[in-house]
């Protein structure tokens, strides 16, 4: 099995431990326990940061060290069997992703517009700007990213099904897969690159395609003059070098994304899985610090990039006023295609 290319003698000598010291929900006193405590963990030692850690991806943006602090920290919970949730969730989650060949592919040729495992995203992937690529979607557990499941520690479950994701997809003779969802992306770039598999074709960002897209639709393009919160994934760590594509799209099309408390580097993540391996009352905090925060900006909208983050709070930032809508639908709306009052 593949295993995670983890460079020691780099975190040994890390001045930073920006990792843990950044990290917004176990506290530190300073580099010294920070350092200590990640040192603990890469030697196989106990450490709090096994039991506190809410599994939100972003010591993996914090180290930019080249090394893979939230794989690390999945890995030797597995070890140790300290599972994040108990035992009837984590399998729930391993069995209703299984592959049971009931998978969905269009008329793919040379590219595959990835759906993963979320049906949100085939509506999504349509209209003016999946125009060339909207019949080539695939859907189904075979072409699902499997990194949902370093959020309950089963780092093996992602080695054992990551090689067979890709070769479902070589199979098919792509030579590029959009992926519609962050996660897709981080795991076949960021986790691929970790654990050393090779993916034999090229992964492309979906808004790196969306902006270059609107970009070819500018005429179309009419300004929405919209305030906005953006809410970022936590698959967003995976890839922090595409949090700038965000701010280029909503330039494009004409809206305005005030400052606030958490975003960025500190962007809270949407909670659910926190539910999940945390408990309810973290969970609820974190969501309504963040929606609170979106408020306190003067958004209107709360812009998703991510259908779980939005099924997960879309209910919840209406109920406080703010209109919930997918990035893409946002796109759709400035080129004419969605009208604002039906965005959900
Ligand atoms: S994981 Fe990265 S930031 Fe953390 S101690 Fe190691 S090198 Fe430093
Ligand atoms: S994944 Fe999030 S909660 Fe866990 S240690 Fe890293 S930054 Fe902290």
């Amino acid at each position: 099995m593949v295993q995670l290319k983890f460079d020691q003698k780099v975190c040994a000598s890390c001045r930073s431990a920006d990792c843990l010291l950044k990290c917004q929900y176990i506290t530190f006193a300073g580099h010294k326990e920070a350092h200590g405590e990640m040192m603990k963990v890469m030697k196989g030692k106990d450490s709090r940061v096994l039991t506190e850690c809410v599994t939100c991806y972003a010591c993996e943006e914090y180290c930019t060290r080249g090394n893979h602090p939230f794989y690390l920290i999945s890995e030797k919970r597995e070890e140790k069997g300290m599972f994040t949730a108990p035992r009837p969730i984590t399998t729930q989650w391993k069995n209703m992703t299984s592959m049971q060949g009931k998978y969905l592919v269009g008329n793919v040729k040379d590219t595959a517009l990835s759906c993963c495992y979320l049906p949100e995203l085939g509506q999504l992937g349509t209209g003016e700007i999946f125009k060339d690529v909207a019949s080539a979607q695939v859907f189904g557990a075979e072409f699902m990213c499997p990194a949902v499941h370093s959020h309950f520690a089963r780092m093996s479950v992602i080695k054992e099904r990551l090689p067979m994701v890709i070769e479902n997809y070589r199979k098919l003779g792509v030579k590029e897969v959009i992926c519609m969802h962050d996660e897709c992306y981080g795991t076949l770039t960021s986790i691929a690159s970790a654990y050393g598999i090779e993916v034999p074709f090229t992964p492309i960002y979906y808004l790196d395609f969306v902006l270059q897209r609107m970009k070819e639709l500018k005429d179309r393009i009419k300004p929405l003059g919209i305030t906005v919160a953006y809410q970022r994934s936590c698959s967003n760590r995976l890839i922090p070098d595409k949090l700038p594509v965000v701010k280029k799209i909503f330039q494009l099309i004409g809206v305005k994304v005030p400052k606030r408390k958490y975003q960025g580097e500190n962007a809270l993540c949407c909670a659910e899985i926190i539910r999940s391996v945390s408990g309810y009352k973290l969970a609820d905090d974190v969501q309504k610090r963040n929606i609170d925060d979106m408020l306190a900006a003067g958004a209107e909208y709360c812009v998703f990039n991510c259908p779980a983050c939005q099924t997960s709070l879309s209910e919840k930032v209406t109920r406080r006023g703010l209109k919930p809508v997918h990035i893409i639908d946002l796109c759709k709306m400035a080129i004419g295609e969605k009208e604002r009052e039906a965005v959900s």
